[in-house]
């Protein structure tokens, strides 16, 4: 089954993002990779279409009405699984110079595979997040590091805020949990050098029951070498908690 364009292209006109032909056929060919994957292999769990365009394409553009990335503003998408939320922000702003990290390779094979076929320049690195932001090359280097899915709040200021340059921004998509956890995360940013900035409303049309919500920490200091601790580490023992 082909994708809804409609559906998407009416989901972000309510949303207040535009998106031209270009972005609407990348979508297109990028459900269609997908779905050719997911035949092969267990990528990601199959979605009826109707429900890949909101829970997939609509919920990871989120960001974008509030403004929050740059024109070609460095971001890094950490946990980005088959490539959400940073493929949807990619096509939608092809300006931005992405870094899609995770730390399955197949995952990551997937997403080289698939940017190459869409025509899009950006970086997709098998690592873990724990890894790759001792490396200079990494580290203190993005404008934005988004994240959704990948782990409790407290756990996700360690994988997100040592990538960030100072002023930089962790953007980290959360359910409605994310109240008890706040305590956690505003301690682990301060112990990271970073500053919770608040909460963002991040509505999917037609779908309110989701209530996702966008947990902004701005990089207001440097992290400690210390951070992020050894890979496993701050999963298992969250900065934050006590
Ligand atoms: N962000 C995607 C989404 O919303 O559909 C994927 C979510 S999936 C539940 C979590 C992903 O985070 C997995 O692909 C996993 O390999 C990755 N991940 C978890 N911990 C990680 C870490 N420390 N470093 C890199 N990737 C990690």
């Amino acid at each position: 089954m082909g994708m809804n364009r409609e559906r998407l292209k009416n989901g972000l006109e309510k949303m207040g993002i535009a998106a031209d032909a270009a972005a609407l056929e990348r979508f297109e060919a990028f459900h269609a990779i997908l779905d050719e994957y997911n035949a092969r292999m267990d990528l990601t769990a199959v979605l009826d279409e109707d429900e890949r365009v909101d829970r997939h394409d609509l919920d990871s553009a989120a960001p974008l009405p509030h403004g929050l990335l740059a024109a070609g503003a460095r971001v890094i998408d950490v946990g980005t699984g088959a490539g959400f939320p940073g493929m949807p922000l990619l096509i939608l702003r092809p300006d931005l110079r992405m870094t899609f990290l995770d730390a399955l390779k197949k995952r990551i094979l997937f997403l080289q595979d698939a940017l190459s076929r869409l025509g899009l320049q950006a970086e997709a690195l098998h690592a873990r997040a724990e890894d790759a932001a001792r490396l200079p090359l990494y580290r203190g280097q993005y404008d934005a590091a988004v994240s959704r899915a990948v782990a409790a709040a407290p756990v996700l200021q360690e994988l997100t805020l040592p990538f960030l340059r100072q002023g930089g921004l962790s953007i980290a998509w959360k359910g409605p949990g994310l109240s008890e956890e706040m305590t956690a995360a505003r301690r682990a940013a301060f112990l990271l050098g970073g500053t919770v900035r608040g909460i963002l409303d991040a509505p999917v049309p037609g779908r309110e029951e989701w209530a996702h919500v966008l947990l902004i920490t701005e990089k207001t200091g440097k992290t400690p070498d210390i951070y992020p601790r050894r890979a496993g580490t701050p999963g298992k023992k969250p900065l934050g908690r006590g």
